[in-house]
């Protein structure tokens, strides 16, 4: 029993660490371990760890991990990519290693030995093509073709100019830091693709997010399948019921099928669970994209309007107040109304329950046009081509 304890303390640490670091920040897991694990990982274990070489190896040691720091976080670098690259290979030079000898086997034909290679191709093309894509960059002779392009809603995005470029800046776009560059309709810098996701590849973005998380989907059930089908191969069931005379009921014969998979295939489980997480990460974050394509908006924007709103509702409770405040005082002065039913007086709601913020994103027009606007971003389009010719 050791070896499967050890392998479930593994699964759980594994999932705890992989859920803290990547949705620690997720509204659900709100004032929970999770939160507090997560904050420890990104900010607290590093500081601790900065503590530590400054105390034990000096200043000069510190200043020399904090040079590192800056080269690996706020300038662009391949080292995410590069963990990307050996994550996808090993993850099929293992998958290949101990399933591709029970291909083809009882419920999978061969055809999935050149499937699964395809589909990882597939996956580090679309990796290529939104690494090496330009996100839309704005530079001052394409600047007044995005500012055709992108309106100003005077909302969250009014008339500016970027302080580094020196050119006007389009609603929508943003300067990122780490690329030095100003990109249009900016969604955020994506540092496994050491490449701002921008109007120009978020359809690339998108589609490489559907396609791993497809790619994990089909890795886990294939080598769910080639398990099941060892089952069925060996007659592990019927071993099990006529000789060890173990009851033909779902129940009884779960843990012992378990222990058989655990003891003889922990390796293809190992890899099972592996892809089965990542997989239900990556549809979690495909689905926030997704949400956030179907209302044309970006991960930018959300922080923006987040600021927004909290701006406007201090507003709206601040006048609230005051118009409260001013009938109280009004109602004290004049002559005493009517008793109003002290019922109604009751259930009367408060002013500040009334304040309602409205969120108008006017660059949001129907699911079907933003879905078209991601896959055919408007500065490519012929319309906004002809307004740049005819201004310029
Ligand atoms: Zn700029
Ligand atoms: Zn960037």
């Amino acid at each position: 029993m050791g070896v499967e304890w050890v392998l479930i303390c593994h699964g759980l640490v594994s999932v705890l660490v992989v859920v803290s670091f990547l949705c620690g920040r997720w509204p659900i897991f709100e004032a929970t371990f999770i939160q507090r694990f997560h904050f420890f990982l990104t900010f607290g274990a590093y500081d601790y760890f900065l503590r530590f070489v400054g105390f034990v190896f000096g200043s000069k040691c510190k200043d020399a991990v904090l040079s590192v720091e800056y080269y690996c976080c706020d300038r662009p670098n391949p080292l995410l990519q590069i963990i990307y690259l050996a994550i996808i290979s090993l993850t099929y030079y293992f998958v290949a290693k101990s399933s591709f000898v029970y291909i083809p086997g009882y419920y999978l034909s061969e055809i999935h030995r050149y499937i699964s290679l395809s589909a990882v191709a597939v996956g580090i093309l679309l990796f290529l093509l939104t690494s090496f894509s330009d996100p839309g960059t704005v530079k001052a002779d394409n600047v007044s073709h995005y500012l055709s392009a992108y309106p100003y809603d005077n909302i969250i995005f009014s008339e500016k100019e970027c302080s580094t470029c020196k050119i006007p800046k389009p609603a929508r776009s943003k300067h990122c830091s780490i690329c030095d560059r100003c990109v249009a309709r900016f969604d955020h810098h994506c540092g496994w693709m050491n490449n701002c996701i921008g109007e120009r590849n978020t359809r690339y973005f998108m589609a490489f997010l559907l396609w791993h998380f497809l790619l994990c989907l089909y890795g886990t059930v294939a080598i769910g399948l080639i398990l099941a089908g060892r089952l069925k191969e060996l007659k592990v069931i019927h071993i099990l019921t006529v000789y060890y005379g173990i009851e033909n009921s779902f129940w009884d014969l779960a843990p012992h099928v378990v222990q058989w998979l655990l003891g003889s295939y922990n390796t293809q489980i190992l890899l099972m669970v592996f892809l089965a997480i990542v997989s239900m990460l990556l549809a979690g974050f495909f689905g926030y994209h997704a949400k956030l394509c179907l209302t044309n908006t970006t991960t930018n924007e959300t922080f923006k309007w987040e600021e927004y709103m909290d701006w406007q509702r201090k507003l709206k409770e601040a006048k609230a107040s005051a118009e409260a405040l001013r009938q109280s005082i009004s109602g004290l002065s004049t002559e005493r109304k009517p008793l109003v039913n002290k019922w109604s007086a009751f259930f009367r709601r408060s002013p500040l329950e009334d304040v309602v913020v409205v969120k108008n994103n006017v660059y949001h027009k129907g699911f079907i046009h933003n879905i078209q606007e991601i896959i055919s971003p408007l500065s490519t389009r012929k319309s906004f081509t002809r307004t740049k010719l005819k201004s310029s």
